[in-house]
């Protein structure tokens, strides 16, 4: 990957305004400012109040010292409730700002080839980007908390300077240099925790797979059957080690920064406290004014502190915006594809000598692959696990393209096509079901169906012998699905799920090609055998491809393409291969038979 130049931490502030101003709210802008006026005032009073007091106690003139405080409590208590009301706001604008720039980073996700999801390296790219919103407290969200508080201290400092350059001139720039030094310290602690962060966040990457493999529902089954699970704690334990080590060693450097911190708070305050018992003794200076000007250093110790630490925080936090922003600026489109539509509904699909292999490995998995299916043709793609079918429909979904060879779509390289317009035409149902923490129906049409969607709903749960079981739900079509969302879901079983995958791949309207890649996979032989006979009311007279292991069903293809090693090495109709003598597909075929006799006999 190439680096491009970090953007410094005013750029990013700066898109963070652009950001405010595309959201139509200029209004938080200048709720920052009124913050940074109001919560800066603040404190200034609260060094104030106590000298007004001493004072007056020392003079004995208790009606001023009546009327002061009535004056203060009155704009304390009015200021500090404006003051909160306005930073909890801010916080929650923060908040919506992070939701939005997800909504961006999705956006960006979507564009990204297909190809490079599949890629570790990218994976860890994509992690790094996705840093700044999915932390609260740091990040995109924690800039708005920086700078909200940052601000008000700036009014703070001037304030707190005039009251003690009043006092001693010389303060001033000798408490801004040893804050400053401060500043650097806490810098270079920053700076080393993201130096390290690429590296923590590829360990954690690591630690998040093990801990998802160990938690996920789907691979929960095989953990329990393959007893693997103490292996993968085994290796979880082992990851989440390493991911400590790193934590250990940037928690440690930044302690180490934090020591030098505590000596200089120590010198400058002893020196000015000296200052302060001089001019005293030498009557320069009131008790109340010996109060105001000993809290003033406190506080203006502590607020120089505060801003220099968390301008370096507010580093650390823009710079993961800057990585998210370098991710939504790159450029993932290694593939080209054309600008030509389909405007048929017949479309023919034909593989010329196309050879394919993934970006990260050496091996070929397609070598010269040559089938053809004409328009509204049914074909089987058969063969033994990596035999490369899956590859097939991935190619065939322009999720990667061939690196020899061309995939012709109604004669026409696939290359050519707008590939956005082409997937339309795509119905799929893939090995691995996805069912979404939402209602059946907006399981099969997606949110806000119409009347009409929820017909046509209908008659596709009604295809795959899904409607009568859909209906005895108590709230029906509405029920929801799975825990995550609603405690009441239902959660499908294996079967179920797949029936519902291939009736929202049949609802897909206005579509022509149907891949149906292992589509009774998890379904029983009664229910398969249901499916199968259902088979063209499902594909409606669109080109298919039907990827299956059991091969009953390639007697519903008009052809079949046996695959071994990324060839097709037998071709033809199921009766012609059936005749191949010492055929592969008829050996298989024959193998299976005796399988599914046996798998009768035990049922009945
Ligand atoms: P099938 O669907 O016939 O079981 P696949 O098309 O899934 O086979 O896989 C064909 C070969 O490609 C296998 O050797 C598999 O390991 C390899 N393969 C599949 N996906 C990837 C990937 N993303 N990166 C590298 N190799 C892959």
């Amino acid at each position: 990957m190439i680096h491009k130049r970090k953007k410094s931490t005013i750029t990013i502030l700066n898109y963070h305004i652009s950001q405010l101003i595309i959201e139509k709210k200029v209004h938080v802008i200048f709720l920052f400012i009124l913050n940074m006026i109001i919560s800066g005032v603040l404190p200034l009073l609260m060094v104030i109040l106590p000298k007004l007091i001493i004072d007056a106690v020392s003079l004995k003139d208790y009606d001023y010292l009546v009327q002061v405080m009535i004056v203060f409590a009155v704009l304390i208590t009015f200021l500090s409730t404006i003051s909160n009301f306005i930073f909890t706001y801010l916080r929650a604008q923060g908040l919506a700002g992070r939701m939005n720039q997800t909504k961006l980073f999705n956006k960006k996700l979507k564009s990204i080839p297909f190809s490079f999801l599949e890629s570790a390296q990218f994976q860890s790219e994509k992690k790094a980007a996705q840093a700044t919103l999915t932390m609260g407290s740091s990040g995109f969200e924690g800039t708005f908390d920086d700078v909200s508080r940052i601000l008000p201290k700036i009014i703070s400092i001037i304030g707190f300077s005039i009251i003690l350059g009043l006092f001693n001139v010389y303060i001033i720039p000798i408490t801004i240099v040893v804050c400053f030094i401060q500043y650097r310290i806490s810098l270079r602690g920053s700076k080393y925790a993201l130096a390290r962060n690429d590296e923590l966040q590829e360990e954690k990457r690591k630690a998040d797979y093990f801990i998802e493999v160990s938690t996920d529902f789907s691979y929960g089954k095989d953990i329990r059957v393959e007893q693997i699970e103490g292996q993968i704690i085994n290796r979880l334990s082992k990851q989440n080690k390493r991911v400590m080590k790193v934590f250990k060693e940037i928690s440690f450097f930044k302690y180490r920064m934090n020591l030098f911190d505590i000596v200089f708070i120590i010198s400058i305050n002893g020196l000015i406290y000296y200052l302060v018992v001089v001019a005293y003794f030498s009557n320069q200076i009131t008790v109340g004014t010996v109060a105001m000007t000993i809290w003033t250093i406190l506080a203006i110790t502590l607020d120089l502190q505060f801003v220099f630490k968390n301008l370096a925080k507010l580093q650390e936090d823009t710079n993961y915006t800057d990585k998210f922003l370098q991710f939504l600026d790159k450029d993932f489109s290694n593939e080209t594809w054309g600008s030509k539509q389909i405007n048929t509904s017949d479309i023919s699909i034909e593989f010329k000598d196309v050879y394919f292999k993934y970006p990260n490995s050496e091996e070929y998995v397609l070598k010269g692959l040559n089938f053809k299916i004409k328009a509204k043709g049914v074909m089987a793609l058969v063969g033994i696990n990596g035999a490369g079918k899956t590859t097939i429909v991935k190619l065939l979904c322009g999720f990667y393209q061939p690196l020899k060879g061309n995939i012709l779509i109604n004669g026409v390289d696939m290359k050519e096509y707008d590939i956005f317009s082409y997937r339309e035409k795509l119905a799929i149902v893939f090995q691995d079901v996805n069912i979404y923490a939402a209602s059946v129906l907006e399981n099969i049409t997606g949110p806000n169906p119409s009347d009409k969607d929820i017909d046509r709903a209908k008659t596709s749960l009604e295809k795959v012998g899904l409607l009568d079981k859909v209906l005895s739900y108590p709230n029906g079509f509405q029920q929801s699905l799975l825990k995550v969302i609603d405690e009441t879901g239902t959660d499908l079983s294996g079967g179920e799920a797949q029936r519902l995958s291939i009736a929202r791949a049949i609802y897909k309207q206005n579509t022509n090609i149907i891949i149906l890649d292992e589509p009774t996979a998890s379904l029983d032989a009664a229910s398969e055998r249901e499916i199968y006979n259902n088979f063209y009311q499902l594909i409606d007279d669109r080109t298919s491809i039907v990827i299956s292991h059991r091969l009953a069903s390639t007697r519903f293809c008009d052809s079949i393409l046996f695959l071994e090693n990324g060839k097709a090495i037998e071709s033809g109709t199921h009766e012609q291969l059936m005749n191949i003598e010492h055929g592969k597909y008829r050996e298989m075929f024959v193998t299976q038979g005796k399988y599914y006799q046996e798998e009768n006999n035990d049922e009945l």
